[in-house]
């Protein structure tokens, strides 16, 4: 579904050259849900930006299989105060002053489908956090994108709702079939989350290493995955290979 092969970045600043991405080259399947995870700083945004379209590489191409659309979750759910939640769900297709007909229909159906028809005249800052990111998710999800890209998607919540939220959007994503590449810093969330965890070093940024997650009992929920017995060497191997200072 996608393919990123010698992938580098190099921002030209006021202080001089930064590399952030060296060489980077991985691919995701069809339906895979893949997490890049690497300490602050790493280059991980910079990976997605790129990933998006919105960054041209210094080097090395990014290819896609498909039509390439892309949807973007960020750390902040980004949804406009002054418009309602349904209003918000539009806003991508009247930008793109496409027929808003056949949009409305399907964030209708996103609406009922993920509880948040009865909130769809409600303002975001009457949702809690985790339905505000909900209802970001349900966004990217009207403009029927192949690939999700999550950058920190959750980190901005507490520790609770964080948990939830993520088995939440987690669900949403495998009901709807999309291919999901995150980037995270935390390693429980990558773990419990992904088919797959690619681990970078710090900048710049290189594949250090590479892990398939796979539990005998199956997959459930990413809570549930938290409790399987595999989780902490997953957990433990990745925590070597990030590259923590103090
Ligand atoms: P991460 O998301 O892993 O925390 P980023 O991709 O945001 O890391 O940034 C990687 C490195 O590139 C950091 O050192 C950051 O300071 C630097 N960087 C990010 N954006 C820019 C920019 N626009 N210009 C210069 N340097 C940048
Ligand atoms: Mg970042």
């Amino acid at each position: 579904m996608v393919q990123v092969s010698n992938l580098a970045l190099t921002y030209q600043s006021a202080e001089g050259e930064i590399e952030a991405i060296r060489d980077l080259s991985f691919s995701v399947r069809e339906g895979e849900f893949v997490s890049v995870i690497g300490p602050s700083g790493c280059g991980k945004s910079t990976l997605l930006s790129m990933i998006a379209g919105l960054l041209p590489p210094t080097a090395g191409e990014i290819r896609f299989a498909g039509n390439g659309s892309i949807g973007y979750m960020l750390q902040k759910d980004s949804l406009f105060p002054w418009r309602t939640i349904r209003r918000n769900l539009l806003l991508g297709a009247e930008i793109r002053g496409e027929n808003g007909r056949e949009a409305a229909q399907y964030a209708d159906t996103l609406l009922q489908t993920y509880g948040l028809w009865e909130f769809r005249d409600r303002f975001p800052g009457q949702l809690s956090g985790g339905m505000r990111q909900r209802a970001a998710l349900i966004r990217t999800l009207v403009t029927r994108p192949q690939l999700l890209l999550l950058d920190e998607a959750f980190s901005a919540l507490d520790y609770q709702t964080r948990l939830a939220v993520a088995d939440d959007i987690y669900a949403i994503i495998r009901r709807e079939g999309k291919t999901a590449i995150m980037v995270t810093h935390d390693i429980a969330e990558a773990v419990s989350l992904s088919d797959r965890v690619i681990v970078l070093t710090r900048r710049p940024a290189v594949v250090k290493s590479v892990y398939d997650i796979t539990f005998a009992a199956g997959r459930g929920s990413p809570l549930q995955c938290r409790e399987e017995p595999e989780f902490r060497g997953y957990f433990n191997q990745i925590w070597r290979d990030i590259d923590v200072h103090l």
